[in-house]
């Protein structure tokens, strides 16, 4: 039987988790029974959904320090930032348990006086939930949950290097759900059929942008509908009249900690001349400071990159790039997939530091003219996913927030650290249909109808 498994990134040799892939047969077979399952779950009464909910919630909270340990473990991530993921995921469940609770239309004029309309929202069916390793529970969750509190059922394909915070999350969500509800299926080649098979009438995709693009393409031609949150190059601007200390404790924290792997990672850094060589000095000492230890002690900061492969690509990106090195660029003497936090001087927008997604710890350092060439720099890239702005003028601020092409954007706070209340997703080549998290989330989950009463 071929299996699918994860390993340790601070210690590749351990295997962390192992669970059988699913093979086309079984995938069918399990599509089958989650669309029956579903049905049954579309009619559940919504303060009974709400329940199981709060009670998936009540066992993530129980079981914090498992789970958090076996984040850390499975993709290296810092134990505290495991912890701060594993209580997002218990936040996240009791949000959408409320959220199923609130009215699910409107009443609207009657065209007389006698006619009664409104709208009315229904589940979509068997959705598909497709996620990356970097947010191995709190990705699913603000997946699952909304899909589960509006009557959906989920076909579950997390990503071969998490599946077991994955086969954790779904074992928890099976104690309080009917058989069926939420099916999990892994392996290579799944993602691709759970998009075309036509037993899934929506899929929810995170990811890179390449296979993001792919799904949405194959799941758009068969009429169905898809959602992609996908990369990022998120760029963080420091103004003349910024609290420069400010933006620099904000800035590193969210360019290597965890070794620059979060989508909304600090990935270009972009300076107004007037502040440039005493900001750069700034970073270069503050880089050099972060702790680079295994992930599981409550001291680590920056922890190893997901696998060797990624760590060396990424460090073959710093050699082409024709930047100068300010700090870092090489592996530490450590086992595991290390690489210390780098920061590099690029002469452009055009240098791939500056244009592609590295997903390790590597950010560029920019150097603006004003601010007007500062949102240019910016600007310049096919992503448009976070976005940061340091500025102590108020109308810059404003100003600038309507000029930075991007999705999410923080003022005086590092491109990281979003709100799971709050709509999220990009633009241009970060994002494709509509958002997620919050209230938001109800459009993808739930399809609507118009009903006039004459
Ligand atoms: P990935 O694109 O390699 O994989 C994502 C998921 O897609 C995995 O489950 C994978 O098995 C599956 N998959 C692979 N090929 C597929 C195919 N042909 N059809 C269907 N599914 C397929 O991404 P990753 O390496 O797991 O994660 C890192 C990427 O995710 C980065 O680009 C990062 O920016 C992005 N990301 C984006 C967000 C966001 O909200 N925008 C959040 C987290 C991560």
């Amino acid at each position: 039987m071929s299996t699918v498994r994860s390993t340790n990134p601070h210690d590749p040799k351990e295997t962390v988790a192992e669970v059988p892939a699913t093979s086309p047969d079984h995938l069918s077979a399990l599509l089958e029974l989650a669309t029956h399952a579903g049905r049954d779950w579309a009619h559940t009464a919504a303060p009974d959904r709400a329940t199981a909910l709060n009670r998936v919630a009540d066992d993530i909270g129980v079981e914090t320090n498992r789970l958090a340990d076996l984040i850390s473990r499975e993709v290296g991530k810092p134990i505290t930032e495991a912890r701060g993921e594993v209580q997002r995921a218990e936040r996240t469940f009791r949000y959408f348990a409320q959220a199923a609770l609130l009215p699910q239309g409107d009443v609207l004029p009657g065209a007389d006086s006698r006619t009664l309309s409104f709208t009315r929202t229904r589940p979509r069916g068997v959705v598909g939930v497709i996620t990356p390793w970097n947010f191995p529970l709190v990705i699913p969750a603000w997946k699952l949950a909304p899909a589960l509190a509006y009557g959906n059922a989920v076909v579950f394909k997390p990503s071969a290097q998490a599946v077991g915070t994955a086969e954790a999350l779904t074992d928890i969500l099976n104690r309080h759900l009917l058989p069926g509800v939420v099916v999990f299926a892994a392996g290579p080649g799944t993602g691709a059929l759970v998009a075309q098979s036509p037993a899934v009438n929506a899929v929810s995709f995170t990811g890179s942008t390449e296979v993001g693009r792919q799904v949405v393409a194959t799941v758009s031609a068969r009429g169905a509908v898809a959602q992609a949150e996908m990369g990022g190059q998120n760029p963080t601007v420091i103004l003349a009249d910024a609290d420069v200390e400010a933006a620099i404790t904000g800035i590193t924290g969210s360019a290597f900690a965890f070794a620059g792997q979060k989508c909304t990672a600090t990935s270009r850094i972009i300076v107004h001349e007037d502040i440039y060589e005493r900001t750069r000095e700034a970073l270069v000492e503050t880089a050099r400071k972060l702790v680079l230890i295994d992930p599981s002690d409550p001291n680590c900061q920056v922890g190893p990159v997901i696998d060797i492969s990624s760590r060396d690509s990424a460090l073959a990106a710093v050699k082409s790039s024709s930047g100068r090195v300010l700090t870092g660029g090489t592996k530490p003497d450590i086992a595991g997939s290390y690489l210390e936090p780098t920061l590099v001087e690029v002469p452009g927008s055009d240098d791939l530091l500056a244009t592609d997604e590295i997903f390790a710890p590597v950010t560029a350092l920019l150097r603006a003219r004003s601010a007007a060439h500062a949102v240019e720099l910016a600007n310049a890239t096919p992503f448009g996913l976070s976005a940061s702005l340091y500025t102590r003028d108020l109308s810059a601020a404003l100003t600038h927030t309507r000029e930075l092409k991007a999705g999410m954007l923080r003022v005086n706070a590092p491109t990281t650290g979003l709100d799971h209340w709050a709509p999220f997703g990009g633009t241009k080549a970060s994002s494709f249909g509509s958002r997620e998290q919050g209230l938001a989330a109800k459009e993808f989950y739930t399809e609507s109808s118009t009903v006039a009463f004459c």
